[in-house]
């Protein structure tokens, strides 16, 4: 999933504002708004303004979906704590280790921020 954040105003008007819709992935951000506003000027009422779009952001949205973890180390590595196997996220490209217990994925201290919980997905570009 991905959120798609557009730039809207009424048409002619000086205010404009920010909506946002949540979509699958592979929709394009710019055809789905457009078939949004499209639709609200074929069936807007009385008091209503059309709308036009003004621009549209893909964002990538944090906390979807889980890390894609692949060993990264080829032998297991070894630190204070013990013995570990060192894990590489193939979508985002955190890292993290797996230790014998507990067996989950620790996600590395740099990452260790709320934020990285959920992968974002593969990095653009
Ligand atoms: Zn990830």
């Amino acid at each position: 999933m991905k959120e798609i954040i557009a730039r809207v105003r009424d048409v002619g008007g000086a205010a404009e504002w920010t909506e946002s819709v949540v979509v699958p992935d592979g929709v394009d951000g710019s055809e789905y708004f457009e078939r949004l506003i499209q639709t609200f000027n074929d069936t807007f009422m009385p008091g209503e303004r059309p709308r036009e779009l003004i621009r549209v952001e893909e964002m990538r949205k944090n906390a979807i979906g889980k890390h894609a973890w692949e060993k990264s180390s080829l032998v297991t590595q070894r630190d204070r704590r013990g013995q570990y196997d060192a894990y590489r996220c193939k979508n985002c490209g955190i890292t993290g280790k797996r230790r014998s217990l507990p067996f989950a994925i620790e996600r590395d201290p740099k990452y260790k921020a709320k934020k990285y919980e959920g992968c974002p997905g593969r990095e653009q570009g």
